[in-house]
């Protein structure tokens, strides 16, 4: 039994509003099959179906202030409300007081424990290391979480020989706009089929998608629907791939922001649990999914309970 865990940094469940969400915008046909014909807005939460079922998580906690995502994300990775704790919503980079939350321990960390295979899936291309090691760039909270646990990031070997993902899903952006020569670039139906693969090999899988936040704050409509467009495609690619008896694909985000392009900041909207697999499975996993505090608990949960 696995799960897959899919973040999109940025994503919340917004109005049906072809104006101002491109979720109403973008003809997404595998999200919409998948959602029985509905779109990833507000108002189809909460759905549950056949392969599917989407809840609508809070992503405030309780906190005033639009959340963001250093303290969202250690958040989802601790099931701690983190922003309750530190009486504010940070961001986006954890400083020090959230960064000691995580290096406390985190999910990866608790679930090595548990003596399960985990999985960080991005690849990181040279200059990322290159920045980090020369103290000019900071770890956001995942990576953070990671490397605290032991996991080291995937890098550029890794992407060639087919055991990583690029933050992009597909590589495209590491050739054109980075430049590295000899990336090798997926069309996005078969890069959502590796990420499949490459989740199928440990029990907990995460892979981290950024760009979505980006194209938020920059208001950039058509930019979201191209990002959406790819998006649909890996999800067909993954769906195509991924055994439903045999593990969970979470979909789900610290905050929202690209759901609402009205405006550049983040958003107050809830943000989705998409949770796909066998009805058996995805039951008990939804229970008591309310906030994103509650994903981590949930995953442990999961690979806590025999069977
Ligand atoms: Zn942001």
């Amino acid at each position: 039994m696995r799960i897959l865990f899919l973040f999109l940094d940025g994503i919340g469940l917004g109005l049906a509003d072809p104006a101002i969400n491109p979720f109403i915008a973008t003809h997404m046909p595998y999200l919409q099959q998948l959602l029985g014909g509905q779109r990833l807005v507000a108002e189809a939460a909460p759905l549950h179906n056949q392969r599917a079922c989407l809840l609508s998580l809070d992503a405030t906690l309780g906190v005033a202030g639009t959340p963001q995502s250093a303290t969202g994300q250690a958040t989802l990775l601790t099931g701690q409300n983190v922003p309750a704790i530190f009486g504010h919503h940070y961001g986006p980079k954890p400083d020090p007081e959230v960064a000691e939350f995580l290096l406390n321990g985190n999910l990866f960390s608790t679930l090595i424990k548990m003596g399960k295979n985990v999985g960080f899936l991005n690849a990181y291309p040279p200059r990322y290391f290159e920045t980090i090691d020369s103290g000019r760039r900071m770890y956001s909270a995942i990576p953070l979480a990671v490397t605290s646990s032991g996991i080291r990031l995937k890098t550029i070997d890794d992407l060639r020989a087919g055991r990583a993902i690029s933050a992009d899903f597909t590589g495209g952006g590491w050739l054109e706009n980075l430049g590295i020569p000899d990336t090798p670039v997926l069309g996005p139906f078969q890069a959502g089929k590796r990420l499949a693969e490459l989740a199928t090999e440990v029990d907990f899988s995460l892979f981290e998608y950024w760009l979505s936040d980006y194209a938020g704050h920059r208001q950039a409509f058509r930019e979201a629907q191209a990002l959406l467009e790819t998006f649909d495609q890996i999800l067909g690619g993954l769906l195509a791939t991924w055994d439903d008896q045999e593990g969970l694909i979470l979909i789900s985000s610290d905050h929202g922001n690209l759901e609402d392009l009205s405006t550049r900041h983040h958003t107050l909207n809830p943000v989705p649990a998409l949770i796909i697999g066998a009805d058996g499975l995805r039951k008990e996993f939804t229970t008591n999914l309310k906030s994103i505090a509650d994903i981590s608990p949930a995953i442990l949960q999961f690979f806590a309970t025999p069977g």
